[in-house]
């Protein structure tokens, strides 16, 4: 079984053909610049060297037209005809409290998408334009919707609502949602394949460290506790996005700098985290690069980093009265030796102990924790493309 997955943005789609037999990676690409000047496609069959085709993309129905013909190319293509495409999994960022599952698209999920679309304003439009433009030139291939937020449904209300007025919560759906749902499952679920216990018997914190940055607890199989909140705002120290910091700031930079609650919002999020700190990049080989230079406040940016990951860790240990398994993943997470190590130091109290030599490794799953380690701690390599194939083929079934 072939699947399509797909993850649209306002001007780019990102794709990658899946073989469900042996879940092999058959193609990817990333169609870029749609509706701007200078768009093209950049398609990689593994094996061969990318093609770049500079073309005209006015819309997203005209990114999925030249990647089926791309697809399909007797030269640079991997399927003779399209109908071998057997299901398309379409990557939504917000299924507020619709979806808490993945679900196969009809004309009433749609509906429901668009009701969806105020809670992520940058984010859930892009992703339907996406899907209605892939189901007009595929309209007899079932789809499915995979979304950031659906794995964290299971939360308690006691860990969704915000202390506010009730009604703020009623009114418009403000409560804790959480995100990168689709990596914390995968992550998780591969962590339990690689120790060989059963899923359903094991406290894993899954730190999802890339530019965007979130820990989730999954108590037994279900995420019970997450960084990320009614945006993917709150919680950690970021690349450019403050993560969780005292509301009030928001009032007080308004009346002291005369800005609008747009501009405070650009700051929060574009501005702050280890970027807003250092000055110098939210880049965490920049970062690492510079503090060796001396850079001191390089060198804070990081140990803010590294302190709320740890603070964290400490919170989710006593939300699942204990902790199996600590994963980390992402582009930080996966290779950043150094970063894993600070993080892990003086969690001796949990029962980490870090094998130095074992996490020598970068972008590959790997047990780094020495083997007698209480609580085992391991880098799994995310790959949300294929958690959202393996999601398709469920619901299409
Ligand atoms: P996103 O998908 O959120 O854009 P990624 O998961 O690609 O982010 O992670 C990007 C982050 O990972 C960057 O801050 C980058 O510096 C960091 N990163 C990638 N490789 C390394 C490395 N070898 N050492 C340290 N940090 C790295």
């Amino acid at each position: 079984m072939k699947v399509l997955v797909v993850n649209c943005g306002s001007s780019s789609l990102k794709y990658q053909l899946l073989n469900m037999e042996n879940d092999t990676l058959m193609a990817k690409g990333l169609a870029e610049r749609i509706g701007i000047e200078g768009s093209r496609l950049k398609h990689e069959v593994p094996g061969k060297d990318e093609v770049v085709i500079e073309k005209e993309l006015p819309d997203h129905k005209a990114a999925f037209k030249l990647l089926s013909d791309i697809l399909v190319d007797k030269e640079r293509g991997v399927i003779d005809d399209m109908s071998e495409i057997a299901a398309v999994g379409h990557r939504v960022v917000h299924g507020g409290e619709k979806f808490s599952g993945s679900v196969r698209i009809n004309d009433e999920v749609m509906k429901t998408l668009y009701d969806c679309a105020d809670l992520a304003p940058l984010h859930n439009p892009p992703n339907i334009m996406g899907i209605e433009a892939c189901r007009q030139l595929m309209p007899d291939v079932p789809m499915v919707g995979v979304f950031d937020t659906a794995f964290h449904q299971t939360l308690p209300d006691y860990a969704y609502i915000y202390p506010l007025p009730y009604e703020y919560y009623e009114k418009y759906g403000i409560r804790k949602y959480g995100f990168h749902g689709t990596s914390h499952k995968y992550v998780s679920l591969r962590a339990a394949q690689l120790l060989e216990k059963p899923y359903e018997s094991l406290k894993i914190i899954t730190c999802h460290l890339g530019n965007g940055a979130s820990i989730t607890a999954v108590d037994r199989g279900k995420s019970v506790e997450t960084t990320m909140g009614f945006t993917p705002l709150e919680g950690l120290a970021m690349g450019t996005r403050c993560g969780s910091i005292d509301a009030a700031i928001v009032a007080f930079l308004m009346e002291k700098e005369n800005m609008t609650a747009e501009q405070v919002n650009d700051i929060l999020n574009k501005r702050s985290g280890v970027l807003g700190i250092s000055g110098v990049s939210s880049d965490f080989r920049d970062l690492e690069q510079a503090a060796t230079e001396g850079n001191k406040r390089a060198q804070m940016a990081i140990n803010v980093f590294a302190y709320r990951v740890k603070s964290y860790i400490g919170s989710y240990s006593a939300v699942m009265n204990g902790v199996d398994a600590i994963v980390f993943t992402a582009g930080l997470g996966e290779n950043s030796v150094s970063m894993r190590e600070k993080i892990c130091e003086g969690l001796d109290y949990l029962g980490v102990e870090i094998d130095r030599e074992a996490n020598n490794v970068r972008g590959r799953e790997k047990i780094i924790s020495k083997a007698g380690s209480k609580t085992q701690v391991l880098v799994v390599p995310t790959n949300e493309e294929l958690m959202i194939a393996k999601e398709t083929v469920d619901i299409i079934g």
